[in-house]
């Protein structure tokens, strides 16, 4: 037995089992051999299959990776929320003031900041790290 990954005229890809090449060729002359979606007897050997499998393993692959990064971001968001003080919008503030008034035993802080501000903050000797803010409910 041989499986084929046929192409049809109308763009979809299929799978089909045949006792052997000849067993395909002949019956593709004899127009037997058609599309499980439109019924096309216009059916060819898709050379691009290997292309098309690597391809779409590479995607599941990525997704894999996406999911553990986003993974681990939302672990840092929970020892964030849970270790540092949410200042929202009042992070470059909260954050020179931890700086230059050298506050002692204050604990870290998270919150928002532009691209622009973040850079500033940087500038003047503040460290600041960006993270992705993951959403918790979108899973
Ligand atoms: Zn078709």
């Amino acid at each position: 037995m041989i499986k084929y990954n046929l192409l049809c005229k109308c763009g979809e890809n299929f799978e089909s089992w045949f006792s052997s090449s000849r067993e395909f060729d002949s019956l593709c002359k004899k127009k037997l051999v058609k599309c499980i979606y439109c019924e096309s007897s216009s059916v060819k050997k898709n050379v691009m299959a290997p292309n098309l499998a690597s391809r779409s393993n590479k995607k599941i692959a990525n997704s894999g990776i996406n999911k553990n990064i986003k993974k681990q971001l939302l672990q840092i968001r929970k020892y964030l929320e849970k270790n540092f003080k949410d200042v929202g919008e009042n992070f470059p503030h909260e954050a020179r003031s931890i700086h230059y008034d050298k506050k002692k035993g204050i604990q870290g802080i998270y919150g928002k900041a532009t691209p622009e501000e973040a850079s500033e903050l940087q500038e003047e000797g503040i460290e600041v790290e960006t993270i992705p803010w993951v959403d918790k409910s979108e899973n």
